[in-house]
């Protein structure tokens, strides 16, 4: 439906992503995630089709699309597409996409050059590594977050992420640092481009290998030895990802991620319904329904922030960015609590695709906290400000801290 509102050359990247779903993602998808590898089959193809490049500024041979630009629909309709198909892949696509945005957004010229360049030449994978674990990592003497200490022309970072996202595949990441010596390293964050072969980044598989959902992001820890990043590869003042509202230009992915799921599983079991001949029940049209009606008000969501952002109305279409990311988290969950209803046990019998699904669902609607987000947008309702802090994209503090710790929210990606 959503496609009647896109021009012909952008409705063609959409018809793309299907088609790449098709034909890539859902032959790959139990593969990927039984062996819990990176899909490159899935980024070659997105670089043939140069939907790697959709944040990249067509002055530099990308596509020139997305959130702040004239046509910001296409690019979530193609993480819906994708997701349709397989929604963990289809994360380490939209974390890409999204750093690329965040270089196209914040940085310099020549920092566009140097980076995003890359991208259409060579294909090169960005991740966004922001995430820790409570503090206090499982082993070694390390700070509790990962500090950036101030050397002669630039800074050394030292630290552990966890959740990094494509890490093992990527050319750069964009790693969340705080400022030693400042009073208040969270609103001094610091959004440090790392090129992954730099000395002293360090890739450790073991942590994601135990991972039960979305094992085909390949979410490593990464760990960080006094990692040198010039001056010049810092991107954006520091804080700007907070003051900017960065992450809000991310929360329509993740929400059309989510769409993808739902989209995904109601048409699997409107199959499935159909091969059991169980449709003429009414019980089942009724609950069918309900579920449709979810999916199709998540969509009507979708486009209206899509023209918040077109329209480049701001404060507006970050609070609808918020309530779409809650809305959709919310329509999925009914949608397969409907399902479930409808279908029982057996639709989740291999190699069908509903018991990877789940698991993948369950892992990654945890991606950030619906309830802080639904707060934020409360606070925004009152006039109490607080829509540029972490907790109102969803991410609260972790771990046990002193109270006056400045460490206390992690920095963030994607
Ligand atoms: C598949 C996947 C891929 C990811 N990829 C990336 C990536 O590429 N880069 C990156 O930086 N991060 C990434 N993340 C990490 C993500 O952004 C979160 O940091 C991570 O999921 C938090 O881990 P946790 O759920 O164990 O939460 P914890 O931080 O341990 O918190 C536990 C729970 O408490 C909730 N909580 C915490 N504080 C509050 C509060 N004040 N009020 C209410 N609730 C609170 C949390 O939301 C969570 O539900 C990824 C996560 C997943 C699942």
């Amino acid at each position: 439906m959503l496609e009647e509102k896109l021009s012909p050359a952008t409705l063609r990247l959409v018809e793309t992503a299907k088609q790449i779903a098709a034909e890539v993602v859902a032959p790959n998808a139990q593969g990927w995630d039984r062996e819990n590898r990176f899909p490159h089959e899935l980024f070659s193809a997105l670089h043939r089709a140069k939907l790697d490049a959709m944040c990249v500024p067509s002055a530099l041979g990308g596509l020139g699309i997305g959130p702040d630009t004239d046509d910001p629909l296409p690019v979530w309709l193609v993480t819906r597409a994708l997701a349709s198909a397989d929604s963990a892949s289809c994360h380490g696509q939209q974390v890409h996409t999204n750093m690329t945005h965040t270089v196209a957004l914040l940085g310099t010229p020549e920092q566009k050059e140097r980076f995003l360049r890359p991208v259409v030449d060579a294909g090169a994978i960005f991740g966004g590594w922001g995430s820790e674990q409570n503090g206090q990592p499982p082993a070694g003497p390390r700070p509790a977050s990962t500090v950036a200490h101030r050397v002669g022309g630039g800074w050394e970072l030292t630290g552990r992420k966890f959740y990094s996202t494509n890490a093992g595949a990527a050319k750069f990441a964009i790693v969340f640092a705080f400022p030693d010596n400042v009073a208040n390293p969270t609103s001094q964050l610091l959004l440090c481009m790392v090129d992954c072969e730099s000395p002293g980044v360090s890739v450790q598989p073991r942590w994601w290998d135990q991972a039960t959902g979305m094992r085909a992001t390949v979410s490593h820890e990464v760990d960080f030895d006094r990692v040198f990043v010039a001056d010049d590869a810092v991107i954006g003042p520091p804080g700007s990802y907070w003051s900017s509202q960065v992450q809000a230009r991310y929360l329509p992915q993740f929400s059309s991620n989510f769409q993808g799921v739902g989209a995904h599983l109601f048409e699997y079991a409107v199959n499935y319904l159909r091969e059991r001949r169980r449709t003429s029940d009414p019980f089942i049209q009724h609950h069918m329904a309900e579920a449709k009606v979810m999916l199709v008000t998540a969509e009507l969501l979708l486009a209206e922030t899509a023209e918040l952002y077109r329209a480049r109305r701001y404060p507006q279409a970050f609070d609808y960015s918020r309530m779409l990311r809650a809305y959709s988290q919310t329509a999925v969950q009914r949608v397969v609590e409907l399902v479930q209803a409808c279908c029982g046990s057996s639709i989740y019998m291999e190699p069908g695709p509903v018991s990877r699904m789940m698991r993948d669902w369950q892992f990654y609607c945890h991606h950030e906290n619906l309830d802080l987000i639904l707060t934020a947008t409360g606070k925004t309702i009152f006039g109490l400000g607080g829509e540029g802090s972490p907790e109102a994209f969803g991410f609260g503090r972790s771990g046990d801290r002193p109270a006056d710790s400045v460490h206390g929210a992690a920095g963030r990606e994607k």
